[in-house]
């Protein structure tokens, strides 16, 4: 079984350490493994690419790399923030994410 992550593929984090600090991103891959993530626009590092056979264009191309979890945090829509997630069971069973902050329920899990 794969460790369950916090955050989600689509969910809207703030980078809370490193050079990326105060950015928010929408999460566009996750590694439960290496409890790592791709986040748009978020620590792009420079790749130099040269012409292939497919990309007859070499040159720098930009893209996402991977960054720790803890280094970021799930932003509540309600309250605009980076906040800490909770888990907790409906009266129904069902899991749920919710915000600690405001206790706004997120998603199921
Ligand atoms: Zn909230």
């Amino acid at each position: 079984m794969q460790p369950k992550l916090k955050i989600k593929r689509d969910d809207m984090v703030e980078v809370i350490a490193g050079k990326d600090r105060g950015k928010r991103g929408k999460v566009l891959r996750v590694f439960p493994r290496e409890g790592r993530l791709i986040v748009e626009k978020i620590n792009m590092i420079k790749r130099h690419t040269r012409p292939t056979q497919y990309q007859t264009q070499g040159g720098i191309l930009e893209k996402e790399a991977k960054i720790h979890i803890s280094n970021v945090m799930l932003v509540c829509s309600r309250c605009d923030a980076p906040v800490r997630v909770g888990r907790r069971t409906l009266e129904d069973g069902t899991k749920v994410r919710y915000c600690k902050k405001c206790n706004e329920v997120i998603d199921k899990t």
